[in-house]
C-alpha cells in the first residue's frame, strides 16, 4: 500500500478495527483477471452520511471495486463488509439495501419518468399510496417533478442521471453506489448533479460511494482514495490530500526536456518532474519562482502557470505519473 493522508478511517491494517458506524468496510481487497493483478490490497472505510469517491484514472480498478462493492462479481481475496454484512455470505440482505446507479443508462426511454420508478418501486415491492408518495418525493427532491409525466427519451442527459438517482433511492437503501455518474454531462449538469448528491446524502442520511475520472468531481466529494494500478495510494478530504503537496505547483511548458529539468534544479535548489509534456516543480512563493524562471531562461520557456495544488498534482506527487 502506498502512502495514506492522516484521517482516522484511512486505511491502517494493522489498526483495522470493525466500526459499527461504518457502512462500508473494504479489507485487503485484491482482484486479478486470470494472470492481471487489478486490485491490490485495497483498505478503507466509509461513512453514513459521507461522500466517498474513488478516483483513477482510466484502468486503474474502479469499476472492478465498483462491481464488487455492488455484488455484481465475487470477492476472491479480501473482505467486504456494508452494513455489517459480510458480502462473501449476505450477498442477499446487501443487495436489498443497496441502490445502484451503474455507467450504463438503466431506464426504459419509451416509459415516462413516473412509470419507469413505479414499476422498479414493484419490482422491491412496493405498492399504491407508500409507492405514489416516495416517487413524489424522490422526484422533488431531485428536481424533475414537472418532467414526471414525460417520455425519458425526451429529458436531457442530466435529467436523464437524475431520473436513474431518484430510481436507485426508491426502496430507500442506506448505501448509494454509482459508477462515473457524470460521464458524459456537460460541466453545468455535472455540478448540478453533485449537488443533487450532497443534498441525497443529507436528507436521506445515506453514503454515497462513487466512481470518478474528473478531478471536479473528486473535489465534491467529503474524502476520496486514490486509486493508480490497483492500490490505493492516498486516502482524505481533498484539503488534506493537497496540503500534503504544500506551496505552490509551478507548471512550465513548451520545449521542456531532461536538459532543462536538470539546470532549473541546479540553480534554483528544486525538484521538478517531466511528466505529461510540461516540466512540475513545487515551490514556496511561485509568483517570485516565477518571475526569476523567466528572466534566467528566457528563450526555453513559452508558458508557465502557477496555483495551489490540485488533485492532479497529488496524484503526480504520488505515482511520479500524470493523471491521464
Ligand atoms: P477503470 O474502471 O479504472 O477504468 P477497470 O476496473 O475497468 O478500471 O479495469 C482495470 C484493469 O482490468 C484494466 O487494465 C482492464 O483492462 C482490466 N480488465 C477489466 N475487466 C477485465 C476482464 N473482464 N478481463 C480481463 N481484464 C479486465
Amino acid at each position: 500500500m502506498g502512502r495514506m493522508g492522516a484521517h482516522p478511517q484511512s486505511s491502517n491494517l494493522a489498526t483495522f478495527q470493525p466500526n459499527a458506524d461504518c457502512l462500508i468496510e473494504v479489507e485487503n481487497l485484491s482482484h486479478r483477471y486470470q494472470t492481471r493483478q487489478v486490485l491490490n490490497k485495497v483498505s478503507f472505510n466509509v461513512s453514513c452520511g459521507e461522500i466517498f469517491g474513488l478516483l483513477g484514472p482510466n484502468g486503474s480498478g474502479k469499476t472492478t471495486l465498483f462491481r464488487i462493492l455492488s455484488t455484481l462479481m465475487p470477492i476472491t481475496s479480501g473482505t467486504v463488509r456494508i452494513l455489517g454484512y459480510d458480502l462473501t455470505t449476505a450477498v442477499k440482505a446487501i443487495r436489498h439495501r443497496l441502490g445502484v446507479v451503474f455507467q450504463h443508462p438503466g431506464l426504459d426511454v419509451k416509459l415516462t419518468v413516473v412509470e419507469n420508478l413505479r414499476h422498479h418501486g414493484h419490482l422491491y415491492g412496493i405498492s399504491g399510496k407508500t409507492l405514489r408518495h416516495r416517487i413524489a418525493e424522490l422526484l422533488e427532491q431531485v428536481g424533475v417533478s414537472d418532467r414526471a409525466t414525460d417520455r425519458v427519451e425526451v429529458l436531457s442527459g442530466g435529467l436523464q442521471r437524475r431520473v436513474e438517482l431518484a430510481k436507485a433511492m426508491l426502496h430507500s437503501p442506506r448505501v448509494l453506489l454509482l459508477d462515473e455518474p457524470t460521464s458524459g454531462l456537460d460541466v453545468i449538469a455535472r455540478r448540478q448533479l453533485n449537488a443533487e448528491l450532497r443534498a441525497l446524502a443529507d436528507t436521506e442520511n445515506i453514503l454515497v460511494f462513487l466512481t470518478t475520472h474528473l478531478l471536479d468531481d473528486a473535489e465534491a466529494c467529503n474524502r476520496v482514495g486514490i486509486l493508480n494500478n490497483g492500490s490505493l495510494v492516498a486516502i482524505g478530504a481533498p484539503d488534506e490530500l493537497k496540503a500534503q503537496v504544500g506551496g505552490d505547483v509551478v507548471r512550465i511548458e513548451g520545449e521542456v526536456s531532461e536538459r532543462l529539468s536538470t539546470a532549473i534544479a541546479e540553480k534554483f535548489s528544486v525538484s521538478p518532474v517531466l511528466t505529461g509534456g510540461h516540466l512540475r516543480v513545487e515551490c514556496e512563493r511561485g509568483h517570485e519562482f516565477v518571475r526569476d524562471l523567466v528572466a534566467a531562461f528566457p528563450n526555453e520557456i513559452q508558458t508557465v502557470q502557477f496555483g495551489r495544488p490540485t488533485l492532479e498534482d497529488v496524484f503526480t506527487k504520488l505515482t511520479g505519473n500524470p493523471f491521464i
